[in-house]
């Protein structure tokens, strides 16, 4: 088993939890990553010294014994500030998620039970997690794989690299186009008919000193949009909120984030002249960063079992992880970068 070369494509959550899980058990792990920075959807940004989470604002399932806990006890990242949220508000929807993003009946119970048994955030957001995850492992920037050949991932830059294992983190089809070995069609087709869950909209907003105080939970409104509070707090008021919705309209930005502003003052009276300055990202802005196709947050919907993806491919050498196989969010990645981890242990 040792000396086994596993290339891994993508340093998302999916990626990192993979060459992990696969170092622990003597592969040696090389991840490529596109960006300039690792994370995917878990990247944070910093503005006017405030940091904004994009794609993490909580996770369930952390209680000792629960399923994230347990994962996260075998990744070594269970021992960093995760701290306790307070129950979610919804103000109009009972069940924020599952009606949020796009339906899915299997979220009600692998993804909606662990964040009603408790809800927990991270000092420092998705880029404690990250740090933490990519810390041992060698994980190559600016690594865009353009090309997938006899076990041979190729990049942009002209670069290969090749392993006895390929595991991609990226989109399935996206991965599927890009090799160049032959294999059954019908595979193709089958990814072709799949479809992505919509792409987000997100106001990320600055706020005055002293105007709004800080709440310790997400408020849900109307299976609309949600309201996320940034960790810091000075004196009890609130440097930053963001807005999201999986509902992006097609309109101007500007436009669009002030009704969102607008929207949510109904909840947080004087939210419009509380901010002081705003940012807004929208799915083009997620496609252009993780090469998702139409920036869709969840990836493929799954509506039932029969929409699952295996991890292995037709090519007994690559495989797929991360949210597009299983479900999505921090516990579904990691979940199916087991099931990755699994299928390539056992050859
Ligand atoms: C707005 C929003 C809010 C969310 N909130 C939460 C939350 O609160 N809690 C929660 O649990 N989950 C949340 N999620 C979901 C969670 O972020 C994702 O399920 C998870 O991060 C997906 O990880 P991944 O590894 O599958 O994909 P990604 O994070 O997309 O990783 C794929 C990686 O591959 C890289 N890549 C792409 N193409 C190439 C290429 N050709 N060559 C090399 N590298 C490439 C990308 O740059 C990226 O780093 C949220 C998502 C969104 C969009």
């Amino acid at each position: 088993m040792a000396d086994r070369h596993v290339i891994i494509i993508g340093a998302g959550l999916g990626g990192l939890v993979c060459g992990k899980f696969l170092s622990h058990r003597g592969f040696t792990v090389t991840i490529l990553e596109q960006s300039t920075q690792a994370g995917g959807a878990l990247q944070t940004f910093v503005r006017d010294g405030i940091r904004f989470d994009t794609g993490f604002h909580s996770v369930g399932g952390l209680d000792r014994g629960e399923p994230l806990d347990l994962i996260f006890r075998q990744l070594g990242v269970r021992s960093l500030p995760w701290f306790r949220m307070e129950d979610d508000e919804c103000i109009g929807c009972s069940e924020p998620f599952l009606r949020l993003s796009t339906g899915w009946e299997v979220e009600r119970r692998h993804v909606l039970e662990p964040y009603r048994k408790s809800i927990w955030r991270l000092e420092g957001g998705g880029k404690t997690l990250i740090d933490a995850l990519k810390t041992g492992q060698q994980v190559l920037l600016r690594k865009k794989v353009v090309a997938i050949e006899d076990r041979t991932v190729y990049c942009a830059d002209g670069s290969s690299y090749r392993g006895d294992f390929v595991v991609s983190d990226i989109h399935p089809l996206t991965t599927m186009r890009m090799v160049r070995d032959h294999f059954r069609p019908a595979y193709l087709q089958r990814l072709e008919m799949l479809s992505n869950g919509p792409g987000a909209f997100t106001v990320y907003a600055k706020l005055r000193h002293g105007s709004i105080k800080h709440i310790k939970h997400s408020i849900f409104v109307n299976n609309d949009f949600m309201i996320h509070f940034g960790d810091e707090v000075v004196e009890g008021y609130a440097r930053s909120l963001d807005i999201v919705t999986f509902q992006p309209a097609d309109r101007e930005r500007d436009a669009y984030a002030q009704e969102l502003i607008r929207k949510a003052s109904v909840r947080l009276p004087g939210l419009p002249e509380a901010i002081e300055k705003y940012w807004t990202s929208t799915p083009k802005t997620w496609e252009r960063y993780t090469g998702t196709p139409g920036g869709s947050a969840y990836g493929i919907c799954k509506n039932s079992t029969s929409d699952y993806l295996a991890p292995q491919t037709p090519l007994p050498w690559l495989f797929l992880t991360g949210q597009n196989l299983g479900l999505h969010g921090v516990l579904g990645t990691s979940i199916s970068a087991i099931n990755t981890c699994n299928s390539i242990s056992l050859l």
